[in-house]
C-alpha cells in the first residue's frame, strides 16, 4: 500500500490534472460561473468509498462534494452507523457540473473515469458504495460485474464481489441520497441498503 505521503501527492496530482483539464466540455461552463471542480473529500485510507454521479450547485461552489441537501441526508446516515464523515471517501464519478444539474454524458464520463480509477487505486477501499445509477453503472463495468448489472430497484442493497489490482472489493449499488430525500419509500430503502456498510467498519 502506497505511504501516506505518496497517496497524498498522487491525489494532488489528480486534482491539478483536472484544475487544468481544459479538454473537457465541463472546463469552459466551470470557469464562466466561477465553479470548482470536486476532487473528493475524507480519508486516503478510508475503508469505505462513496461515489455520486456529478457536483451539484452547492459542490460546484464549495468545491466539496455532496455539500447541499442530499450532502445533510447523506451525512445523517453516516451517522446512524457511527461513521464521521471524514473517516469515509466520498467522490464522483465525474469531477465537474453539468449544466442544470443533468445527467453527465458518455464523453464526460469517458474524460473523467481515469481519475476516479486512479482514487480508487490510491485509497484501496474495502467497499465501493456508489450514489445512484450513473456510478453504478460505471463501478459494476468496472469490476467485471456486468451480468449482475440490473435495474437499481433490482440490485440496490445487495453486495458483489469485484476484483481490482490490489485485490477484492465489496461493490454495493445504494439509491442516490437526492431522489431519495423526495420519495418517502426510496428514502427509507437507502437508509435501511446504508446499514449494510456497517459490517465493514
Ligand atoms: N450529487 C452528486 O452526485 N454528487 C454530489 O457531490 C452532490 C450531489
Amino acid at each position: 500500500m502506497p505511504e501516506h505521503s505518496e497517496k497524498f501527492e498522487e491525489m494532488k496530482a489528480i486534482r491539478d490534472e483536472i484544475i487544468a483539464l481544459k479538454e473537457s466540455p465541463l472546463y469552459a461552463y466551470r470557469i464562466a460561473n466561477n465553479f470548482f471542480p470536486v476532487i473528493g473529500e475524507g480519508s486516503h485510507d478510508a475503508k469505505i468509498m462513496l461515489v455520486g454521479e456529478a457536483p451539484g450547485l452547492n459542490e460546484a461552489k464549495t468545491a466539496r462534494p455532496f455539500c447541499g441537501r442530499s450532502g445533510a441526508f447523506l451525512d445523517e446516515m453516516l451517522a446512524s452507523i457511527g461513521v464521521p464523515r471524514a473517516e469515509v471517501y466520498i467522490t464522483n464519478l465525474v469531477k465537474d457540473r453539468p449544466p442544470d444539474n443533468r445527467d453527465p454524458e458518455p464523453k464526460e464520463i469517458e474524460i473523467y473515469a481515469q481519475f476516479l480509477d486512479r482514487q480508487i487505486d490510491i485509497i484501496q477501499p474495502k467497499v465501493i458504495a456508489t450514489l445512484g445509477r450513473i456510478s453504478m453503472g460505471y463501478i459494476f463495468k468496472k469490476f467485471g460485474l456486468e451480468a449482475n448489472l440490473k435495474p437499481i430497484s433490482q440490485i440496490h442493497g445487495k453486495t458483489f464481489i469485484g476484483e481490482a489490482n490490489f485485490g477484492s472489493v465489496v461493490i454495493i449499488a445504494l439509491y442516490h441520497p437526492a431522489v431519495a430525500l423526495y420519495n418517502g419509500s426510496n428514502r427509507k430503502t437507502l437508509v435501511d441498503d446504508f446499514q449494510v456498510l456497517k459490517s465493514f467498519l
